[in-house]
């Protein structure tokens, strides 16, 4: 994590202080000591971020409601979801896999998306809380957490090994597991934290930055 005053931000791949120019319009800013990207102008990033983001709400809550896959073998037909594969892990006696699986697959990115809308919707009005600030943090651990994609491997590598055994049906939730692996990616791709930084009103009484107005952009990650 970059620190910053002002418009100065240390690399956080080699901690050279540096100040970054005023980017043009989709231009981009690197460290010229260790070449790490420093910055980006993504115009429209907030409200195009904002609109994945309630798309992929909406699609964490099918994967989770919805039939991850349903089984039928000898006559016999069963489905699950997310949760009602870590509840049998944890009845199994597969205890810290169903924990791992629960706040990989769920708890991560429920969090990582409901801290990411406050963010955004706090971020519209500069100056945003300080609390967006601390939030932008959190957002970070979570989606370090966030493994939808494992799982998605996980579940392809075990239909492929059962299609022998019994017929497999993808469900709902499996699809929807799979468009919001896609969604966050291009989550991260389009948001900027940068923007975000410079709309917190700080400790110091430090105003939004840039001054309104002045069309500069400034990434720190
Ligand atoms: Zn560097």
């Amino acid at each position: 994590m970059a620190s910053r005053s002002a418009d100065i931000v240390a690399c956080p791949d080699c901690d050279l202080v540096q100040r970054i120019p005023p980017l043009p319009p989709r231009g981009s800013a690197r460290c010229p000591r260790c070449g790490r990207p420093l910055g980006a102008d993504k115009p429209g990033s907030l409200d195009r971020t904002l609109a994945l983001a309630v798309a992929a709400l909406i699609l964490l809550f099918l994967a989770n409601v919805e039939p991850l896959m349903g089984l039928s073998a000898a006559g016999r037909e069963t489905s699950t979801t997310i949760l009602g594969g870590a509840r049998t892990m944890w009845l199994q006696g597969e205890k810290v896999a169903a924990v791992l699986v629960a706040l990989a697959v769920v708890v991560a990115p429920a969090l990582e998306i409901c801290f990411l809308l406050a963010i955004l919707l706090a971020a519209r009005r500069p100056p945003a809380p300080r609390w967006v600030g601390t939030l932008l943090r959190w957002t970070e651990i979570s989606g370090v957490w966030s493994m939808l994609e494992v799982m998605l491997l996980g579940i392809l590598v075990a239909l492929v090994k059962i299609a022998s055994l019994a017929t497999v049906e993808p469900g709902i939730g499996f699809f929807a597991v799979g468009a919001l692996v896609f969604l966050l990616a291009a989550i991260s791709a389009t948001f900027d934290p940068g923007e975000v930084w410079a709309r917190v009103r700080w400790a110091n009484g430090d105003g939004p930055w840039p001054p309104e107005g002045s069309g500069r952009t400034e990434a720190q990650r």
